[in-house]
């Protein structure tokens, strides 16, 4: 949870928010589901992902990892440096198109649509969690 300030619409001071951020699976990152009832809230978006959280975390303790640190496969973060190139790129095209203040509604369109692809894949992406891990929670 985190409080948001605000300035007031009318006169001076300011308003607070209290901003509720979504519970996210401690593994995947997604957004777990409002929990009505009472009972522990969910930590976990699926068995698997508990898995593999559990699965990490011993592989953090063999290694003498500290809770900052983090091994990530290769792959993973060339694809991440991947997107988010692609996505500096289009933002720096973005950045130069505004700036010749000559947009129209098509260019600006063009300007988003390419903006928006960009940034798509960097919004879903995902941990991969591909099989089941080896060894088990129970
Ligand atoms: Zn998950």
């Amino acid at each position: 949870m985190s409080i948001a300030r605000i300035p007031a619409r009318r006169g001076p001071g300011w308003q607070y928010f209290v901003m509720t951020e979504p519970r996210r699976c401690r593994w995947c990152r997604r957004v777990l589901p409002e929990r009505e009832g009472p009972g522990r809230p969910k930590q976990f978006c699926s068995q698997r992902c508990r898995q593999w959280d559990w699965v990490s975390r011993q592989r953090a303790n063999e290694l003498e990892l500290s809770e900052h640190e983090l091994v990530i496969a290769r792959h993973e973060l060339d694809a991440l440096h991947d997107d988010l190139y692609v996505l500096a790129c289009a933002v720096d095209d973005a950045e130069r198109d505004l700036a010749t203040g000559r947009q129209t509604i098509h260019s600006l369109t063009d300007t988003l649509t390419w903006l928006l692809d960009a940034a798509r894949p960097l919004r879903d992406r995902e941990l991969s969690a591909p099989t089941p891990p080896p060894t088990n929670t129970s």
